[in-house]
């Protein structure tokens, strides 16, 4: 999952782990996710403080969280098919689909 617990920071070390699956997301959805998880290095939980000080860096985040819940599951379903991102020109017109669309 993108939404959940595939991406987070480490609190004693405040490293970073993302999804290898935000590969596929637009640049302004990756903005997002790296917004939300540097936000963790000040607030640890999801309170309203948290998403005051996300939404200061990002005012548009609701707009990626959007994204991400109507597309995480078409990612995953293209991974589990066992397409070669890399190689398959449909992944790649897979990719260039979904961030072209809109929300
Ligand atoms: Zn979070």
């Amino acid at each position: 999952m993108l939404t959940r617990n595939s991406n987070f920071m480490l609190a004693k070390t405040k490293n970073i782990n993302l999804d290898f699956k935000l590969l596929f997301v637009p640049s302004w959805v990756m903005d997002y996710v790296i917004v939300h998880e540097l936000a963790h290095s000040k607030v640890s939980n999801h309170s309203n403080a948290f998403w005051q000080l996300v939404a200061s860096a990002m005012p548009k985040y609701k707009d990626a969280k959007k994204w991400l819940r109507k597309h995480e599951g078409i990612i995953s379903a293209q991974i589990c098919a066992g397409k070669n991102f890399l190689d398959d020109k449909a992944a790649a017109n897979f990719i260039k689909s979904i961030n072209n669309e809109n929300i």
